[in-house]
């Protein structure tokens, strides 16, 4: 059974700890109690849009630990389809966070079973967007899109955390999604984001922090300003700009509604504290 929206990316368990100071080399610190949430890009992705009403399946992969059993107890209880999300012999992946009073975030990754993500058991009858973002093997980001793009299915990549993608994936890009820092990383600083075009992809959709977005097409760039907002924790924003953009292109939108929508949705997500907990409903959004 196939769904609109795939995405394909990564799951992760968030250990949080608060913490006067990070240690140093060889040093101890004692921090505060640990929260243990659900994170990783591909999975908040696939919350965000799941929230927002769409019929959503993550194709990903989680350890046969109780940590897989936490994140694919949440996928599920957020509406998001797991039959794609593997059990594997590899530790489910966790990301160690320790944030400081002044509210800096020093984050280790562990992918464990992310690196065990493929492209193998993707069905695309019936799916509309296919949505990628790294933090699992390139090599299936890649086949995952030439798939998708084979089937007629609309392609999305995040480049997040910027990876080194060929050329022949960008060019079977129908939306590259970038933060500016990824696009500075792509094109080099002060570079025009129409440039990004030239790269291969038909649309580009740059995030700009409190400023919203920009999408780049063909016909010219249109600057989508954001609704301003108290931000109290930015952590997870742009995976609610993704999940929230896929959504509504799987509904038909055209690109620019389709970021008018993501960066009301991200706003909103920058209110609250978290990632997934943030991220709101569609019926929050009419009531905005
Ligand atoms: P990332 O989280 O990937 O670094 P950005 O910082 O560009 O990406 O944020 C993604 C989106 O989240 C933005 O396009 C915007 O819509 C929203 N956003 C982020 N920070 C704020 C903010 N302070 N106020 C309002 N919206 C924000």
């Amino acid at each position: 059974m196939t769904h609109r929206v795939l995405v394909v990316g990564s799951a992760n368990v968030d250990l949080v700890v608060p913490a006067e100071r990070r240690p140093g080399a060889g040093e101890t610190v004692l921090g505060g109690d640990t929260t243990v949430s659900a994170g990783g890009k591909g999975a908040n992705t696939a919350v965000a849009a799941a929230r927002l009403g769409a019929d959503v399946a993550l194709a990903g992969a989680v350890g046969s630990d109780s940590y897989g059993e936490i994140l694919l107890e949440s996928l599920g209880g957020a509406g998001v389809h797991t039959a794609l999300v593997r059990r594997v012999e590899r530790p489910t992946g966790i990301a160690y966070i320790t944030v400081t009073p002044d509210g800096e975030n020093s984050i280790l990754v562990s992918p464990g079973a992310n690196e065990e993500v493929t492209a193998d058991d993707l069905a695309f009858e019936g799916a509309r967007v296919l949505v990628a973002s790294l933090e699992i093997p390139l090599s299936t980001v890649e086949s995952a899109i030439a798939a998708a793009a084979a089937a007629g299915v609309r392609t999305m990549l995040n480049l997040s955390p910027a990876a080194e993608v060929s050329s022949k994936t960008l060019g079977a890009l129908d939306v590259l999604l970038v933060n500016e820092h990824e696009a500075a990383w792509l094109l080099g600083d002060g570079a025009d984001p129409v440039k990004l075009l030239d790269l291969g992809p038909s649309a580009a959709v740059v995030t700009l922090g409190a400023e919203g977005a920009l999408v780049i097409t063909a016909e010219g760039t249109a600057k989508i300003p954001s609704p301003k907002v108290e931000a109290v924790d930015t952590t997870g924003a742009g995976d609610a700009f993704t999940g929230a953009l896929a959504a509504a292109l799987a509904e038909g939108a055209d690109l620019e509604a389709a970021a008018r929508k993501a960066v009301r949705v991200a706003a909103i997500s920058v209110t609250r504290h978290g990632a997934q907990p943030s991220y709101p409903s569609a019926a929050e959004l009419t009531e905005g």
